[in-house]
């Protein structure tokens, strides 16, 4: 079997996919007309089991059943972006102000084009797949993995491995790359409130200070990164939103501000917030000002399971070629939510290669002018067919 070939033959399935959900973008947690393409796709194809508004989301999860009880996940998110599409190709966004700048529609057709391959081959399969289409990625506040997780994705029946792409223009089309362990950051939100007593800016012995008191907090929160984390533990603290103050001359009695932390590692993401309490306490207090402090977990850090990847890696190695497995040197600070289904899951985070100069598509994800390589989709479709078949076939 050639799962590389078997993708570039049904090439023109996975790409008219692909564009019709890229004209039609849908935000985070509003993926309606995708999941309705995405479950009628899965219908024509013939999967066992369909389940539409899984955890009373928008997510379609669906199984092929093969020859044994173990079960392996392969998952896709379907969420757009609010960007204003700028790339001027045929198959642009019809929906104002809504872009897939983040490369979700190939990851949803994709995986449509992986589970046309798998019912193909279903006969030799050695146990089941369990195909998850992900809503709201894109946004912490509605949390599409956590919530399917929650919802029991991973069980009924039980997923031992879970495998999961994203496409990648800063590499090559035909490549892939991961690492183990720690690949992306934790992803985790701040806002303080500091409170002190306004006043005349020419009597500042009569009222509490609070612009000087935040300056005192932004120099102290930025030496917790320098100072208090372990130098060799990756770690970003930035304050990204300050405001108070009305008038030149009125000293405010507050000033908020809010911000962000990436870790890659949990211990450290535990410690952080109770350096910043620390830090929020004693400088209020010395000036005699209060504080509110409010921290909002979000994604953790994704860690590629190490036996896993190690297996993964060595079969893509069969299905691309040596050269086209690249070990990730480091991880990045950037957030992902797969990183859910890792922490119960053992499981492994591609990056897919769709960068190509003269085709142009090596701006970065975010950008209103970001597009793929569509030569990548096969590639895309082969490596999740063929390491859920893989994984399924070792044992
Ligand atoms: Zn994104
Ligand atoms: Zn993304």
């Amino acid at each position: 079997m050639d799962f590389l070939k078997d993708a570039r033959e049904i090439k023109d399935f996975i790409v008219g996919l692909r564009r019709q959900i890229h004209q039609y973008p849908e935000l985070s947690g509003r993926e309606f007309k995708t999941s309705e393409l995405v479950a009628d796709t899965l219908k024509d194809i013939g999967v066992d089991e369909l389940q539409e508004g899984f955890g009373e989301t928008t997510a379609v999860v669906a199984l092929i059943k093969g020859n044994s009880d173990r079960t392996v996940a392969l998952r896709a998110d379907m969420d757009a972006l609010p960007i204003k599409e700028e790339t001027g190709k045929p198959y642009a966004s019809k929906i104002d102000g809504v872009m897939h700048a983040c490369g979700h529609d190939a990851h949803t057709a994709m995986l449509l084009g992986a589970a046309k391959l798998l019912v193909k081959h279903k006969k030799k399969l050695k146990g089941n797949v369990k195909l998850i289409f992900q809503p709201c990625e894109e946004r912490q506040d509605c949390r599409g993995a956590k919530r399917l997780v929650a919802a029991g994705v991973l069980r009924n029946p039980d997923v031992g491995a879970i495998f999961g792409i994203h496409v990648f223009p800063e590499l090559e089309t035909g490549k892939v790359a991961t690492c183990p362990g720690a690949a992306l950051a934790s992803s985790d939100v701040f806002r303080i409130k500091i409170y002190g007593k306004g006043t005349h800016a020419s009597k500042p012995h009569m009222g509490i200070d609070t612009v000087l008191i935040a300056s005192q907090v932004v120099n102290t929160l930025h030496h917790i990164v320098s100072r208090r984390v372990d130098p060799l533990d990756p770690a970003v603290l930035t304050i990204g939103t300050i405001k108070g103050g009305e008038a030149e001359n009125i000293i405010p009695d507050t000033v908020e501000m809010a911000g962000t932390i990436r870790t890659l590692n949990e211990d450290v993401r535990k410690k952080i917030p109770l350096w910043i309490e620390e830090a929020l306490r004693g400088i209020t207090s010395a000036y005699g000002g209060s504080y509110e402090f409010d921290y909002e977990e979000g994604t953790p850090p994704l860690i590629n399971d190490k036996k896993v990847t190690e297996f993964a890696m060595n079969s893509l190695k069969e299905l691309l070629g040596e050269g086209n497995v690249l070990y990730l040197e480091k991880p990045s600070m950037g957030g992902e939510d797969f990183a859910e289904y890792l922490k119960f899951v053992p499981g492994t985070y591609f990056r897919l290669g769709t960068g190509n100069r003269e085709k142009g598509t090596t701006y970065p994800l975010h950008n209103p002018r970001f597009d793929i390589d569509e030569d990548a989709l096969p590639v895309g479709t082969a490596v999740l067919s063929f390491l859920a078949f893989k994984w399924l076939s070792d044992k």
